[in-house]
């Protein structure tokens, strides 16, 4: 998918962890993933400027979502072990931000998976380990209708998230 398209299949995705966290009372928490999520939905497609590493190729798959997982993890024990962050939630006690930053990291890279498994070019998910690609092929990459359609959902979907956590049904 092209950027809007992945604002908004991140922002699908976050929805429901936004939900559980503004529910917990971790708004702060879900502010930050969110934000990440946001940010960094486009980040697998650094490979259209690497050179040698072909699109779709390293950086669409599950391994590369473990691995920036991992350097999410690196920095949330750094906060936690020479900043001294500790986060707390109501009823779960403190965060472990280690795990917490991997899950982020890597909830981050699959939101972007999920945007290009979509598309006929599809995603080798199990790189380096098979070269089968998935692909649902429900829409060209660049169909202007899939993107903002896929990026009004997801805006609709954290509006809704939003106002029920915090409202009730
Ligand atoms: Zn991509």
């Amino acid at each position: 998918m092209y950027r809007f398209g992945h604002f908004g299949v991140s922002l699908l995705v976050f929805a429901p962890i936004g939900f559980l966290l503004v529910t917990a009372g971790a708004v702060e928490l879900a502010f930050v993933t969110g934000a990440t999520m946001v940010w960094l939905s486009t980040l697998p497609d650094v490979d259209h400027k690497l050179p040698y590493v072909t699109h779709r190729g390293p950086t669409h798959s599950l391994l590369f979502a473990a691995f920036v997982g991992g350097v999410f993890a690196a920095v949330g024990v750094f906060l936690e072990r020479n900043l001294g962050l500790v986060v707390t939630v109501d009823g779960v006690g403190t965060v472990g931000l280690g795990a917490f930053g991997f899950l982020l990291g890597s909830v981050t890279v699959v939101a972007h998976l999920l945007g290009d498994v979509i598309t006929p070019m599809g995603v080798n998910f199990l790189w380096p380990l098979s070269t089968k690609r998935y692909s649902l092929s429900l829409t060209p990459a660049k169909s202007t209708v899939w993107n903002y359609g896929l990026f009004a959902l997801g805006v609709f979907a954290v509006a809704a998230a939003t106002v029920v956590a915090i409202r009730g049904l």
